[in-house]
């Protein structure tokens, strides 16, 4: 276990944002939760955090962070046709998928390059290209840190949603690891069709031993031409989610908006919110050192020295303007850290 005293948390949050923690506390596995419950820290201001790639911070964090280093990766359970592979929280989700490619190990190719860790993997329900951590997830062995126990969620209990799950709202629980359903050839159930994923495939695509790493090379392509690299441009990826409103919103709206896309949603209607801020003007546009991405009008951006605070007056700006336009509500993916 390593722990840091006054830490700067600029190079552990995608954003770039210069932050100060109390305390950083690098651990390894449960046994050293089980340390850190046994000193009571838990009983104080904490949380959890991965890559901090969901994340901005507003202001100095006048607690106890920690970090998982954790990163095996295990074999469970094996048969011809999928197998069950435990990883650790502090693995980066990518290179969990990088190992599963290489090894013929289906189902998460789609999910490569979501700056993410294991452990946050299912308490986000990450998701790209038609495929959801849900999808693969099978089980979470979690930390109670109420009362130092281990607990295993199975899918069903981990009540994933859109970019939600149980844990989301009840960050007691720590993710040690997770289970993950992988296939084997043969059973693999690729998913081609969602965006623009099936045209960057070679027109040659096949389900041939190669198809897992050509798909995460066409979706690794596709998201470094549409996304800032968070080595070079500071975000969170997607600042907002996607809003849900009723079918009478959607068939008022497309009165005044003919083009504007939208999708069936069971009860209600998803309208993509970068396509509401594109249209309210923000695309390109800066505000002091923080701007929206000129690519994708849904990725707010660090566009040097900005400050949790200037990025969260932007996305401020950003939700008056939809809301003034459309009468919508867009709120934020990314979660607020402050005082
Ligand atoms: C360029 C870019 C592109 C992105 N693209 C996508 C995308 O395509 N799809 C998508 O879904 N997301 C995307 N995101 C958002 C981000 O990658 C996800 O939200 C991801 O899950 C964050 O993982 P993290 O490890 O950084 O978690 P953090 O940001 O560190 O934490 C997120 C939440 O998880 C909690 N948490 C972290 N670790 C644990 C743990 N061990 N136990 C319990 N709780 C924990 C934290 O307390 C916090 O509430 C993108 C982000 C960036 C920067």
């Amino acid at each position: 276990m390593k722990e840091y005293i006054d830490y700067q948390l600029k190079g552990n949050n995608t954003f770039g944002i210069p932050a100060l923690c109390d305390r950083f506390i690098e651990y390894a596995g449960i046994d050293e939760l089980k340390d850190l419950y046994a000193r009571k820290l838990f009983e104080g201001k904490w949380m959890s955090i991965g890559c901090g790639a969901n994340l901005l911070f507003c202001d100095d964090y006048h607690g106890v962070i920690i970090h998982s280093v954790a990163r095996q990766v295990e074999i469970r359970e094996e048969n011809d046709r999928n197998l069950l592979v435990r990883a650790e929280a502090g693995l980066v989700l990518d290179d969990f998928i990088a190992q599963a490619v290489d090894n013929g190990w289906g189902g998460m190719e789609n999910l490569s390059a979501i700056p993410c860790s294991v452990g946050a993997a299912p308490v986000q329900n990450v998701g790209a290209y038609g495929v959801e951590a849900k999808d693969v997830v099978e089980s979470v062995l979690v930390f109670d840190t109420r009362d130092g126990s281990a607990r295993t969620f199975t899918n069903a209990e981990c009540a994933f949603g859109y970019r939600n799950s149980f844990f989301k709202t009840h960050p007691e629980y720590v993710v040690v690891s997770v289970d993950f359903r992988l296939t084997k050839k043969g059973n693999w159930q690729l998913r081609l069709d969602y965006g623009n994923l099936r045209s960057a495939l070679s027109p040659q695509f096949s389900e041939s031993d190669d198809a897992l790493r050509e798909i995460r090379e066409a979706v690794c392509r596709i998201r470094h031409e549409k996304l800032p690299d968070p080595a070079v441009i500071g975000s969170a990826g997607s600042f907002f989610k996607n809003p849900v409103v009723d079918c009478a919103v959607v068939d008022r709206l497309l009165l005044d908006y003919p083009k504007m896309p939208f999708y069936e949603m069971g009860e209600g209607r998803k309208i993509p919110a970068g396509w509401m801020i594109e249209q309210s003007g923000w695309k390109g546009k800066r505000m002091g050192n923080a701007g929206v991405y000129e690519k994708q009008a849904l990725v707010l951006v660090n566009l040097g020295g900005a400050s949790g605070k200037e990025v969260w007056r932007l996305a401020q700006n950003i939700v008056d303007s939809v809301r003034e336009k459309f009468g919508v509500e867009i709120s934020p993916e990314v979660i607020k850290v402050s005082e």
